[in-house]
């Protein structure tokens, strides 16, 4: 059987240039069959250099491009996305294996930020201070970087490359993705409508690659920013090699989050929240609910009694099944490493519950799927409880009180996402207020912000300063000026006669300084 290849996108075009990838490819699995679909070009230093070169001729004149236009090539990308969700919504299933509805869901996510880069013109207005001094204002404006870079992990493929893409473009920046090289399709794809839609050739690119190409992104001199999403040491090394290099760099990590269940909480919605929150997805997310935390050892009886016929009832399905809960995660490989964490978990004492593993779906024996398991007596001295296991698998770690619930999370080398569920508004707002974690739910248990507020976490979650979109997207993207300016009297200046100008010290060109 043939595969398919998939190119880097680079100048407006799909095609390889003679340089291309130096012969390496990675495989890209449907991981609904376990099959070979597809082989994707593993780009080299040279293939970067093609694409930072039309990146440096297009940027320019991008820039230069009032934010107005930049914003409607934005509203028509939007429109060709919505135009396309189906296919994309398929394609992107296809590599990643989440059901359907939860690649329109990562396509969605990912279109809101797009949303709020349609009113960049707005949000690009500086700060004006006038009379700072006399005759003096004092004024600012945000400039684009140049050339930026963005580095994704395969488990939003759409919504985390357009959460980068969509604020580096729309504040005049040319961009260049190197996306995971698990699922690269949906990310050709959107550059392909981005070009669709009006943008330039060189202004949104796409390079595959592995390690080498990421390298090669943090030493590029012309290079001048990357955001990166990924697992927290590959994000740490990220920061340190692109900061070393002068680079401006924004690295979020990895996680483990935290729900905390209140003696008071609606127990039948905590546990219709944790189906979707901790199993959804095949727990493929970095602001899933892995660790349920119930206070009190009657919150932990009750809640335990009640998650497992919901765990039983969960379906587990190919990712165009309608009815399933979740499909196969990405590869065997990450199948086997989610497998050896439920064994170091029963190795060291946590007591299984449930156990997915050996899980088989009938006429897709070879698929990567894996059933959902749930832990019991988990404790913090755990590697299985401290490290990132991003599978379907749900830990519960009791707590006496209110006090070890907050500082569970807080301790926790992660600070991503956390939620706590109650009817006491005192204890939500006491936990808000202390936990040390980067994004809070409130009887919500997968905290997302929306597009116009921003994404980040705290600790081993995030390396850097500025979160992902909204105004700390266009901080990270611009960098700011900022101009004192003195506009002396003109009336003060000698006449000018003897050229036949017009004389400036006459009585019409006096004007009062009224700042
Ligand atoms: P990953 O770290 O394996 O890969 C991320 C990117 O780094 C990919 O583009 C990959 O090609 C590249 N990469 C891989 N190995 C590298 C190496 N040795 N040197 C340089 N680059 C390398 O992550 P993943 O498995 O694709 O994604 C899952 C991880 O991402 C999880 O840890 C998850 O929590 C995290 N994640 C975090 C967030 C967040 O916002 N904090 C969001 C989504 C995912």
């Amino acid at each position: 059987m043939t595969v398919r290849t998939i190119e880097h996108l680079i100048a407006g075009g799909t095609a390889g240039g003679p340089s291309s990838g130096g012969g390496r490819s990675g495989d890209v699995f449907d991981p609904n069959s376990g099959e070979i679909q597809a082989r994707v070009t593993l780009g080299t230093q040279a293939d970067l250099d093609r694409a930072v070169a039309a990146a440096h001729k297009a940027q320019p004149g991008w820039a230069a491009t009032n934010p107005q236009r930049r914003a409607r090539v934005m509203f028509e990308f939007k429109r060709l996305v919505e135009a396309n969700m189906d296919e994309l919504a398929r394609l992107l299933s296809s590599e990643h294996g989440k059901v359907i509805a939860d690649s329109k869901g990562d396509i969605q996510r990912g279109l809101e930020v797009i949303e709020f880069c349609c009113g960049i013109p707005h949000i690009l207005k500086g700060e004006y201070t006038q009379g700072a001094g006399p005759g003096i204002d004092v004024y600012s404006m945000r400039q684009p970087l140049g050339i930026g870079a963005g580095i994704t992990p395969f488990n939003f493929p759409a919504m985390i490359p357009l959460w980068m893409s969509g604020v580096a473009i729309a504040t005049g920046n040319a961009f260049i993705l190197k996306p995971s090289e698990r699922d690269p399709s949906v990310p050709v794809r959107l550059g392909e409508l981005f070009l669709e839609a009006g943008l330039p050739e060189g202004i949104f690119q796409v390079v595959h690659g592995d390690k080498e190409m990421v390298d090669a992104i943090l030493d590029h001199p012309a290079i001048s920013a990357v955001s990166f999403v990924g697992s927290s040491d590959i994000a740490h090394y990220v920061y340190r090699r692109g900061v070393e290099a002068g680079k401006r760099v924004q690295a979020m990590g990895g996680a483990k989050n935290h729900g905390i269940v209140m003696p008071d909480a609606d127990l039948d919605q905590v546990v219709a929240d944790l189906s979707g929150a901790a199993f959804g997805s095949a727990g493929e997310r970095c602001m899933a609910l892995p660790v349920v935390v119930p206070v009190g050892e009657k919150t932990a009886i009750a809640l335990r009694e009640k998650l497992i016929p919901a765990i039983a009832a969960l379906r587990v399905g190919v990712s165009t099944d309608n009815d399933a809960h979740y499909g196969p995660v990405v590869n065997a490989a990450h199948r086997s490493r989610i497998e050896n964490w439920i064994q170091t978990g029963v190795d060291e004492g946590a007591e299984l519950v449930v156990d997915g593993r050996g899980f088989e779906l009938q006429g897709h024996e070879k698929g990567f799927f894996i059933g959902p398991s749930l832990f019991d007596h988990v404790t913090t001295e755990m590697s299985a409880y401290k490290e990132e296991i991003f599978g379907p698998v749900l830990q519960i770690v009791r707590a006496k009180d209110f006090e070890e619930a907050v500082r569970l999370p807080s301790e926790h080398q992660y600070g991503n996402g956390v939620a706590i569920f109650t009817r006491n508004g005192h204890a939500a707002r006491e936990f808000a207020a202390r936990v040390n974690v980067g994004m809070v739910g409130i009887n919500v248990p997968i905290p997302v912000p929306v597009a116009y507020h921003t994404f980040g976490g705290w600790k081993r979650s995030a390396f850097g300063d500025t979160n992902q979109h909204g105004m700390e997207g266009v901080k990270f993207w611009t960098k700011v000026k900022t101009i004192t300016q003195r506009w002396p009297d003109g009336s003060a200046l000698p006449a000018m006669a003897e050229d036949g100008g017009p004389a400036r010290n006459n009585d019409a060109f006096v004007i009062p300084t009224m700042g």
